[in-house]
């Protein structure tokens, strides 16, 4: 078992198999309105073989959101490095428009702190598991708000020097 983490959500799965992934996804952006989606996954390659042909089987409120034109995969900017080139050409942040330099590796790095965990975790029950990765998911989101202010001040002084 391990954990997938998305960006409004954390969800224990017991097999990481595509389906489960392709259910996890989709409910994941069932309120996400109609903006284009981009989504960074180390194995986006992969996962998005038989996408399309695999989540037919799922319910429509869960795919009805989902448009092949406002949906790209792509893979963070420090796994892509070991794709083959087709892979680098087709997933690359790089060539990807609107997403600016984000390197799609957030949301790997929450795996430093649950990893530091999984030896703990694997011994406890479902129930408690779940509430201590919700208590380590909590944390890095209470990190995530702090940072907010310290990042808006940064940029609003890049700002005001920029206007002076
Ligand atoms: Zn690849």
């Amino acid at each position: 078992m391990f954990p997938s983490v998305t960006r409004v959500s954390a969800v224990d799965i017991v097999r990481a198999r595509y389906c489960n992934m392709d259910y996890i996804f989709l409910s994941s952006i069932t309120s996400a309105g109609s903006l284009p989606i981009v989504l960074s996954y180390n194995v986006m390659c992969q996962w998005l073989k038989n996408f399309w042909t695999r989540i037919e089987s799922l319910p429509e409120h869960l795919r009805g959101r989902l448009q092949k034109g406002n949906f790209k995969g792509v893979i963070p900017k420090f796994h892509i490095v070991v794709h083959e080139e087709l892979c680098q050409q087709l997933y690359s942040l790089h060539y990807t428009p609107g997403v600016g330099r984000t390197d799609g590796e957030g949301i790997e790095r929450n795996w430093s702190v649950l990893n530091g965990a999984a030896c703990s975790m694997k011994e406890m029950g479902p129930g408690t598991r779940r509430d201590t990765l919700d208590d380590f998911c909590g944390f890095s989101n209470y990190k995530k708000v702090l940072a907010f202010g310290k990042w808006s001040l940064f940029f609003s002084n890049e700002l005001n020097s920029i206007l002076q």
